[in-house]
């Protein structure tokens, strides 16, 4: 498929559908970042270990069953399920070996024969069937079922796990623990998989100061660069620090385009605005292709997005949370889509809030929220006290996000609203 030219649709409007510089709607932003994101191709392979929160660049196909055999689920022993049925309990089972995992037994099991077998051993052939020791009852060498059993009970069947020529895993998978497991146990020792996406960031700003060094009045500590250090360190890119740039447009240049120049994304934060000292917009119009938006959303705007040479631009607001939100909103989608991930909507859970919330319709809101269990058990999520933009400590205490869409003014307590995690088990 054919990329639309960033700076035709930028300069016709019509070319998109509901297209308005000033009022875009947070799915609208999204949808339209998306279409200019083509994925990495180069690829690389790696030892399994390696590979874990890398993006895979193959189908893996599993060349084997797994499990390879029939095996035991219990300690017990394995016999003809027949036996059982024609004579109704009575008949003594005469012990003929015992089975450990990984050490069968060799012989085929006969009619009144049983074979004692351990956790994952190989069903001997000719049984079907295996009671738990717990409910067998020994007479020297002989074994009598204390209650009747179903044919094939705690069997694990040949393939139950994966079968030969199935896809395992599928191309654009981001591997998680239980992939590596997966493929360890079809023997995969290597995958191929995309290369890491490069990506560069600094932090735009008079009043900034690198932690370390006193502050003067009115001056304060850069603290994007390590939100967002801690951001991208989680996706597994290559990171880049390129440190604090004072609001100095040959300074942002110069920084700007050596950022481009090596890498495939380029993120800044703060000097996107409408201010004096807002010298992003002015520079990414001179050396690339840029929309400036207003989106319809809180905290958070404004964003920018658009390509310098061949690298994709992300300019963040710089107030903290509003930086943190549309990262996560717009970046780190956008990032996985570069890295070659399949595109996944984030999941949204209702969930009862416990507190009013005032809200106008028309713009999309963030807010930061706590998730907890009430005594009767119920997850219930509340707003934590101080919205503001600026406020990093709203983003530190929250786990989750209150996701309420343009539709929505004002909530009652005990509203059902939407809910964005911030943590997750992998
Ligand atoms: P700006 O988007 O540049 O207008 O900045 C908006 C607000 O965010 C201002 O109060 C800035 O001082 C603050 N800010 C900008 N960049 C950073 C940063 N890297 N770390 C902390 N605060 C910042
Ligand atoms: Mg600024």
């Amino acid at each position: 498929m054919t990329k639309p030219n960033l700076s035709q649709l930028a300069q016709n409007p019509s070319c998109m559908d509901d297209y308005d510089p000033n009022a875009m709607s947070v799915a609208q932003a999204r949808q339209f970042i998306q279409q200019f994101l083509s994925p990495v191709t180069e690829t690389e392979t790696l030892p399994i270990r390696a590979s874990l929160s890398r993006v895979l660049a193959e189908n893996i196909i599993s060349p084997s069953n797994v499990p390879a055999h029939d095996n035991s689920a219990m300690d017990g022993i394995a016999f003809r399920y027949d036996d059982a049925q024609e004579n109704n309990l009575s008949l003594p089972l005469k012990l003929i070996g015992t089975a450990f995992a990984g050490r069968p037994f060799a012989q085929k099991i006969g009619a009144g024969e049983c074979v004692k077998v351990m956790t994952g051993a190989v069903i001997p052939q000719g049984a079907d069937t295996v009671e738990m020791q717990e409910r067998v009852t020994w007479a020297g060498e002989t074994a009598t079922l204390q209650q009747m059993p179903k044919q094939n009970q705690h069997v694990r069947r040949a393939g139950e796990d994966l079968t030969t020529g199935q896809i395992v895993l599928a191309h654009g998978n981001a591997l998680k623990p239980a992939d590596i497991g997966l493929l360890a146990s079809l023997g995969i020792a290597e995958v191929q998989v995309f290369r890491k996406l490069k990506v560069a960031f600094f932090s735009t700003g008079d009043e900034l100061v690198s932690i370390g060094k006193k502050l003067a009045e009115g001056q304060i500590y850069d603290s994007n660069r390590y939100t967002l250090f801690g951001m991208l360190t989680r996706l597994n890119v290559e990171i880049s620090d390129l440190g604090n740039v004072p609001d100095e447009p040959s300074l942002l240049e110069k920084t700007l385009l050596q950022a481009a120049q090596n890498n495939d994304v380029v993120i800044t934060s703060g000097g996107v605005s409408v201010g004096e000292a807002d010298h992003m917009k002015a520079l990414l119009a001179k050396h690339g292709q840029v929309l400036f938006w207003k989106i319809n959303m809180k905290p958070g705007r404004p964003l920018a997005y658009g390509k310098v040479s061949d690298s994709h631009y992300f300019g963040l607001p710089g107030n903290p949370v509003s930086a943190m939100v549309t990262f996560y909103q717009f970046v780190q989608p956008a990032l996985s889509a570069l890295s070659g991930a399949a595109c996944r909507a984030m999941p949204l859970f209702k969930v009862k809030c416990t507190q009013t919330i005032k809200k106008n319709t028309g713009r999309t809101e963030f807010q930061r929220g706590s998730l907890s269990q009430s005594d009767t058990g119920e997850w219930t999520v509340a707003p934590l006290p101080n919205q503001g933009s600026g406020v990093l400590s709203s983003m530190s205490a929250a786990n989750c996000f209150i996701v309420l869409d343009e539709t929505i003014g004002n909530c009652e307590a005990g509203a059902l609203v939407n809910v964005q995690l911030l943590e997750g088990m992998i």
